[in-house]
């Protein structure tokens, strides 16, 4: 049987966010997520409930995709040239809906791209961090992007922050966090819910705004500079918001 992935999409473009930002790498969107951040039924209606004052920017995408054949993408990736774009230097970037929900694929086409490709390049997860990753898949991993979901996201508490997940990333050397935020309360529950209870250090949290257009974000960026500042924390753009506004795939 050949193995095969739920993919949403994939393309060549630049990492936007987080530590890596500005290196080239090739995205690879997996389909489904086990959250709903815009509320519970925000799938359904398009519009915010539960409490939310956002709603997740990829949601059309992801709910959405087909089952590929590793081969055919593999294959797909060579003649567009980016496997060759891997092969000297740009990252992979595993991204979703919540990547982590298909583990046992993800290992089965990472084990088939190395015995294809004979390299691996640096494989970057982006995950909600509500996942632990599997011993298998963790070897595979270069760096974890973490984005917790706060109250603002309108999913409950115990959905969104799940202990051992948590520890985990904290706890490996390849675990970075990046926090959207819109005002000081945002701050205030990365600080008492994330920060102090999972002890995260500093080094490890990049703060990023919470806009979903280009406006939005250059209006927010100052204030969430200040943030860094007075907590001591990274700061993190929005590239592709800033370069192609709301348009994903770019
Ligand atoms: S966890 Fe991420 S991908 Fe899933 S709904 Fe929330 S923002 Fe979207």
């Amino acid at each position: 049987m050949p193995h095969t992935l739920p993919v949403s999409e994939s393309f060549y473009s630049i990492q936007g966010e987080g530590k890596c930002t500005g290196v080239p790498a090739v995205f690879l969107r997996l389909k489904g997520c086990n959250l709903s951040c815009g509320g519970i039924n925000t799938i359904k209606t398009k519009s915010l409930d539960s409490g939310a004052t956002w709603r997740c920017d990829t949601i059309e995408v992801w709910t959405k995709g087909e089952t590929i054949n590793i081969v055919d993408l593999l294959e797909s990736w060579e003649q567009n040239g980016w496997l060759n774009h891997l092969k000297n230097g740009a990252h992979l970037v595993i991204t979703g809906g919540e990547p982590l929900l298909w583990q046992d694929k993800l290992v089965k086409f990472l084990n088939d791209f190395k015995q294809f490709q004979s390299f691996l390049p640096f494989i970057e997860v982006e995950t909600n961090g509500t996942i632990t990753p599997t011993k298998k898949l963790d070897s595979f991993i270069s760096q974890y992007n973490v984005s917790p979901k706060l109250k603002n996201s309108g999913m409950k508490k115990e959905d969104r922050l799940i202990n051992e997940a948590l520890t985990f990333f904290t706890e490996s050397q390849k675990g970075y966090y990046k926090f959207v935020v819109s005002n000081q309360s945002d701050c205030d529950e990365i600080t008492n819910s994330f920060i102090i209870p999972f002890k995260i250090p500093s080094q490890k949290i990049q703060l990023m705004p919470g806009a979903e257009t280009k406006d939005d974000c250059l209006a927010l960026s100052p204030q969430v500079v200040e943030w860094c500042k007075e907590k001591g924390l990274g700061f993190s753009s929005r590239l592709h918001l800033l370069l192609w506004d709301k348009k994903t795939g770019c």
